[in-house]
């Protein structure tokens, strides 16, 4: 028996999970829940915390046993860095697909830059500069921190860069590792006089690197474009790598729908009755222009499409289509001395309907809705009223024959 189950339902698993069990349901939450993919960051973060406990044999026995009062009196659980955890375990290439990066020789952290690009640059490919610093090994000490035989095993944890440290727990006893102060967690001492002047015995130095980054037709955002081994260098281990991550930037007049671009075109009533010609601005050097043939009529609200004009295919460039909702734009108002072309032209009115003899017909005008109740029968979200905050309305005043209940 469990004594709180909160982190096993977090992680939405039975309290008998297997260690596997809670590391494919971590990853399935944190993949959903993950802030870059628009997840609540607090509940990323209890998540991934709950999940740091359950994953470590130690911390789920004392969660098991005394809940999480148990776990806080137990100290040392200074907590992680939610990202950190998530890179640690499928690596800096697994959010995007690449396979976690549990065996093979130990790597520095990825490092994830985002750019943003334009449709306009997605739809044409563009190269693009990007500087980055990173650390490399010091050339002046080859990684070593100073002169030969100047780095010192510390003594204090022989080497290991940690110390254990025990504490006892009412009737328990518990082990808590700590990074070892003496040598800062490195497991190295240098002495001072004979440190690397040019890295300060730290082995790497900063470093600007320009990387040329190629963002190719029809690329989407989420798409990572990878530098092997361009993360930060450190002596022993092999640099992780430089992801790049394509982001869209919104366009003003396009919307991207897979390889499809939508947009859409106002057009004024007679072009929309009549035909005539109307042009598209499109992402490259170019405006397409578009005839409506004499004897088509379009409508408000139709679409159509324009083959062949959409965002090019990533493999074989191949590109979609462009979508075009159409608006027609009224004319405000109509001369009446054209109402007899309008007439000729158009099909007949509606006749007026007939009732039957007991049904009274009443002559009433059309006036303009006030602005509450245009925006109520548009169905409109209310307006960004704070709520709770009375609402003020202005009554006309009232004429003579008031029809109102008073
Ligand atoms: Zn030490
Ligand atoms: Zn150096």
């Amino acid at each position: 028996m469990v004594k709180e189950t909160k982190y096993y339902d977090l992680l939405e698993v039975p309290p008998e999970a297997s260690e596997s069990d809670l590391k494919k349901a971590y990853r399935k939450k944190a993949l959903r829940l993950h802030p870059d993919k628009g997840g609540d960051p607090e509940l990323f973060k209890e998540v991934t915390h709950a999940y740091e406990v359950l994953s470590d044999p130690q911390k789920r026995q004392i969660y098991d046993q005394r809940g999480e009062a148990g776990l806080s009196e137990s100290g040392g659980m200074g907590g992680m860095d939610p990202q950190d955890l998530f890179s640690q375990l499928f690596g800096g290439g697994g959010f995007f697909g690449g396979g976690g990066r549990s065996s093979g020789p130990r790597k520095t952290k990825d490092l994830v830059h985002r750019v943003s690009v334009t449709l306009e640059d997605l739809y044409k490919g563009k190269v693009s500069k990007l500087a980055l610093t990173r650390n490399v090994i010091c050339t002046k000490c080859n990684g070593k921190g100073g002169k030969e035989g100047a780095v010192k095993t510390c003594t204090t944890c022989n080497g290991r860069g940690i110390r254990i440290v025990v504490r006892a727990m009412g009737p328990m006893i518990q082990q808590i590792q700590q990074p070892c102060d003496d040598c800062q967690g490195t497991g190295e001492v240098i002495n001072a006089k004979d440190r690397c002047k040019h890295c300060n015995g730290k082995k790497v130095v900063s470093e600007k690197k320009m990387l040329e980054v190629h963002i190719d037709k029809g690329m989407k955002s989420g798409q990572t474009i990878n530098f092997r081994g361009e993360s930060d260098q450190a002596p022993g281990v092999e640099p992780g790598d430089v992801i790049i991550v394509v982001e869209e930037k919104p366009h003003d007049r396009f919307e991207r729908k897979g390889n499809d671009l939508e947009t859409e075109i106002e057009i004024d009533l007679l072009t929309a009755l009549a035909g005539g010609q109307f042009t598209i601005r499109h992402l490259d050097e170019r405006a397409l222009v578009v005839t409506i043939h004499p004897g088509e009529v379009i409508k408000s609200g139709d679409i159509k499409k324009i083959r062949g004009q959409g965002m090019p295919s990533l493999r074989h460039h191949e590109p979609g289509d462009m979508i075009v909702k159409f608006v027609v734009k009224f004319p405000e108002s109509m001369p009446v001395e054209s109402i007899p072309l309008l007439e000729r032209a158009l099909p007949p009115r509606k006749p007026v309907e007939k009732y039957a003899k007991n049904i009274v017909l009443e002559e009433v005008d059309l006036d303009e809705p006030d602005h509450d109740q245009r925006s109520r029968a548009e169905g409109d979200e209310p307006m960004d009223e704070d709520e709770g905050e009375p609402r003020v309305q202005v009554r006309e005043p009232m004429s003579g024959g008031s029809m109102w209940p008073c």
